[in-house]
């Protein structure tokens, strides 16, 4: 059967050979193997359930949410001589019923179908008796309350399976390829794990950075007059962000075009199109910018802004490099951004998928302090545990020494202890960093022995510390209307001093007290820097630095 499948893909559709991923799935749904197919947008998908509709005997029936992409399928097919048809509430009765008779008597190999229809009997009725070898459930994500675009309808699919005596055979097939996603779908649809095929996932030509605690503007002037005559865009989460930052590079006189919902069409769609023609550099857009956009000589995508999750990231900072050429993602990370994305996400869910969303912010947030690969993480984060370090992210190339912040942490532990795990991180870090607000003190926090433990830091430090913990695994999160910590496994390991814990770059800040010689030493280096250098006069040490400096204080003091 697989010979006659390469047959028809040179005869029916053009091509040479199989891309990696189509011929397994092709075969496993040949042999009868529920599967699910996890490939990127553009990986090819399609061919993994019509080239075997056309080999099999019966009417394929494919579920798809995009009405809109129905037609164009179905006329693309028809074109290539395939019988293949669609129903959806674009069409009237009699369409509807014309339809149905032509799939009654035979005539139809592909059956494009919307997930409401599923909701009637009396169109599943209508199926009854008709031969169904496979049913493809396109975007499948979407049986998922975890993926990005549920609906429930899709839940009827399994149900639809039952209908026909002979057990079809299911194709599930999606670009989102998240562990949970991945799960709902197979658990739902009846597959089995080892009936997965994913591939396509890595980027090996794009260069995925992080910056924090940088001036952003600064960063995009220089960034982008640096890399004069690239094309790239510039994501951010508000249309008031994408305004000022479209303002600011005009005014440093960069050639750019802005795009958001609240423009008028025409001056998004001339903007858009002085960005694809190359008349402009840069695309300052809001997240509505990109889908459907074929620019292969992007060289970078800097989000000015937290994305929402990794899925969304990942789509929008893989527009870079469709060349294959080397390409810069980057992301600017600013705490307060994680309370915008917070803000976007309540108000813009029904309340049963807030705690999903805020599930996936974390993994964004989760991305951004991390200090082990870039691209590994997000390969793992969709699902592919094999892939090595990168070697060239912006965390593989960091060489920043590594600081021993165990005890900073263990205090944090104790503290989310002894708090009885059922708070957040903000009023974590309250406690930590002695906060006289009020809830603390209402809940007799003040009394703790770990309240202001960490006060020489401020609280930004602190809520860094913990996100960075939560990147590691030492702590945890419970995700609900109130996300509250908790201390996992891993956390537990270092309370128990059986595992050190080390950080990048990390800050660690020393109370000293004003009679101690250090303490003029660290005044006097101070000014001295702030004179030459023009740098402001307070100087973050390193540890090093000042381990260095202890160590170079006379021993007989007294
Ligand atoms: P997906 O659904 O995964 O996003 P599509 O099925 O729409 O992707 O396919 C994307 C493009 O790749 C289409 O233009 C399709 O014709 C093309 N394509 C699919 N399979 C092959 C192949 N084996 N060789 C070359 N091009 C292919
Ligand atoms: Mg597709
Ligand atoms: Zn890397």
């Amino acid at each position: 059967m697989l010979e006659s499948a390469k047959k028809l893909l040179q005869s029916h559709f053009g091509y040479e050979s199989f891309r990696v991923g189509q011929e397994q799935a092709i075969t496993q749904v040949f042999e009868g193997h529920n599967s699910i197919c996890v490939m990127p947008t553009g990986g090819g998908k399609s061919m993994c359930y019509q080239i075997p509709a056309l080999v099999m005997e019966g009417t394929t029936i494919v579920v798809s949410p995009l009405i809109s992409l129905m037609k164009d399928q179905v006329d693309a097919l028809l074109a290539a001589g395939i019988p293949a048809a669609y129903i959806n509430s674009s069409l009237g009765f009699d369409e509807v019923r014309e339809t149905l008779m032509d799939v009654q008597r035979g005539a139809i190999k592909l059956l494009y179908i919307a997930p409401e229809r599923l909701d009637s009997e009396m169109f599943l009725n209508e199926l009854q008796g008709v031969y169904v070898p496979l049913i493809a459930v396109d975007e499948a994500h979407c049986i998922s309350q975890w993926g990005h675009d549920f609906r429930p309808s899709y839940r009827l699919i399994s149900r639809m399976t039952e209908l026909f005596p002979n057990n079809p055979t299911v194709l599930a097939l999606t670009a989102t390829a998240t562990p949970q996603v991945r799960e709902d779908i197979c658990r739902i649809l009846n597959i089995e794990e080892q009936h997965t095929i994913m591939t396509g996932f890595e980027r090996p030509n794009l260069t995925f950075s992080v910056v924090r605690g940088q001036d952003r503007e600064r960063f995009v002037k220089e960034y982008v007059a640096k890399n004069d005559n690239e094309a790239g865009i510039i994501y951010a989460a508000t249309r008031k962000t994408v305004d000022s930052v479209y303002e600011m590079l005009l005014k440093k006189g960069i050639k750019a075009a802005k795009y958001h919902a609240g423009m008028p069409d025409h001056e998004r769609k001339s903007g858009q199109e002085r960005f694809l023609n190359d008349e402009v550099t840069v695309m300052v857009a809001t997240n509505a910018f990109g889908m459907g956009i074929d620019k292969s000589n992007i060289r970078f995508v800097i989000h000015y802004q937290l994305p929402k999750n990794m899925e969304s990231y990942y789509q929008e900072a893989g527009r870079a490099g469709r060349d294959g050429l080397p390409s810069e993602c980057i992301v600017l990370y600013a705490s307060q951004d994680v309370q915008t994305q917070r803000f976007l996400i309540d108000q813009a869910q029904d309340p049963s998928r807030i705690p999903g969303e805020l599930f996936k912010l974390q993994g964004m947030v989760d991305y951004c302090h991390t200090e082990n690969c870039l691209q590994q993480f997000i390969i793992h984060y969709f699902g592919d545990s094999t892939a090595g370090p990168c070697g060239h992210c912006g965390n593989c190339v960091d060489d920043r020494e590594s600081l021993d912040v165990t005890k900073d942490v263990q205090m944090v532990l104790s503290c989310v202890i002894r708090m009885g795990q059922k708070f957040g991180k903000v009023m974590t870090a309250q406690v930590l960093t002695g906060s006289r607000n009020k809830k603390v003190l209402d809940f007799g926090f003040n009394k703790l022995s770990t309240y202001g433990i960490l006060q020489h830091q401020n609280a930004k430090e602190v809520s860094n510390l913990i996100e960075f913990m939560i990147s590691q695994e030492l702590l945890a999160v419970e995700q609900g209307s109130f996300p509250t910590i908790y201390v996992p496994d891993g956390g537990r390991d270092v309370l128990l001093g059986k595992r050190q814990v080390l950080r990048k770059g990390a800050v660690i800040t020393k109370r000293i007290a004003s009679n101690d010689p250090l303490f003029e030493e660290l005044r006097v280096v101070r000014k001295k820097l702030a004179d030459e250098a023009g740098v402001p006069p307070f100087v973050i040490f390193s540890d090093k630095t000042l381990q260095d400096m202890v160590s170079r204080r006379p021993q007989n003091e007294e």
